[in-house]
């Protein structure tokens, strides 16, 4: 959990430092709840936590003085509480369990499935890896190294197959390999999005001729950096497929973690496992009270 503390402390320094800066002990009036809303606001928490927030601190220390070691304090907690409902691991449902993976394009997907695989791979699970983004050569490359990587088989065809084609023959082949969990790539290509509808719509009416309760995750992987602009991905997603959790990216690098807990709040979307590096082995499951506390420390 080093690099995500690193990566959090690199985004919550400025909201730490911001929220310290604000005051060292001063009286909790009007005035210092609207700083410290801004602050909230200001590190992609959102207006609606950042409310929440401010007013769980003023229920009980309105008028009282208090420190800003206190305030950061509360601010965990309280967010602790946001996320924990939200902080679920991927469960293994079905034989095989059949995960369509979505997201833009240099979101983290193709990374995030090369580490899920590893993941499930390393607790005995037989995995296996479609390369649906067919859209580009590079990514179907970029796939099948990860596959090697994880020691776990890739069902790839040549640049601009058919996606669905490949995810039914994918599918056919994990039942046939008795495979537990089948990952499928997909598509980000949202500068196209009726044309990429329409490619994950018929992923999945095809999927479903295998297996009738496929897909049985729909996971969304987004990037921590792009801030505010994961509320749209959310949004738009959300009309494609059924989405049914969140990985988040990235949140090693200059992340504003913050997101995640504006995300949390606004659609409830179990975050399955967040990304902290482009490593095999940095993908974490994701726990409420120890990023609740990285983001205030
Ligand atoms: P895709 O287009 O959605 O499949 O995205 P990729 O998986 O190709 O990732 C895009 C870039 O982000 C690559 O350079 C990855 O190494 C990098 N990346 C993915 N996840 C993480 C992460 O958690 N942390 C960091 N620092 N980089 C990541």
């Amino acid at each position: 959990f080093q690099r995500l503390k690193d990566g959090l402390s690199r985004s919550s320094t400025k909201l730490t430092d911001s929220i310290t800066g604000i005051f060292t002990k001063r009286k909790l009036d009007r005035a210092l709840l609207d700083e410290l809303e801004e602050a909230l606001i200001a590190a992609d928490l959102g207006p609606a936590t950042a409310e929440k927030l401010t007013k769980a601190l003023a229920k009980d220390r309105f008028d009282k003085e208090v420190t800003s070691d206190e305030v950061r304090r509360l601010f965990a907690d309280e967010i602790a509480k946001l996320l924990d409902p939200v902080a679920k691991p991927l469960v293994i449902t079905q034989k095989p369990h059949v995960v369509l993976v979505v997201g833009v394009n240099g979101s983290g997907k193709t990374t995030t499935i090369g580490k899920l695989a590893r993941l499930y791979q390393g607790q005995g699970k037989r995995v296996m890896l479609a390369a649906g983004d067919t859209f580009r050569a590079a990514a179907v490359e970029q796939l099948k190294i990860w596959g090697e990587r994880a020691n776990v088989p890739v069902i790839a065809r040549g640049e601009g197959a058919d996606p669905a084609g490949l995810a039914f023959d994918a599918l056919t082949e994990a039942k046939a390999s008795d495979i537990d969990l089948l990952l499928i790539d997909t598509a980000g290509r949202l500068q196209n999005k009726a044309g990429l509808m329409e490619e994950l719509a018929k992923i999945v009416r095809v999927i479903k001729k295998v297996d009738p309760s496929a897909p049985h995750d729909c996971l969304l992987v987004l990037d921590a950096t792009v801030g505010q602009n994961a509320h749209s991905q959310v949004d738009i997603f959300k009309q494609i497929c059924q989405v049914s959790g969140l990985v988040i990216t990235k949140l090693d690098g200059s992340a504003k973690g913050g997101v995640l807990v504006a995300l949390a709040e606004r659609f409830g979307l179990p975050v399955v496992a967040i990304g902290v590096g482009e490593g095999q082995d940095d993908l974490k499951p994701f726990a409420a009270q120890e990023f609740a506390r990285s983001l205030m420390d």
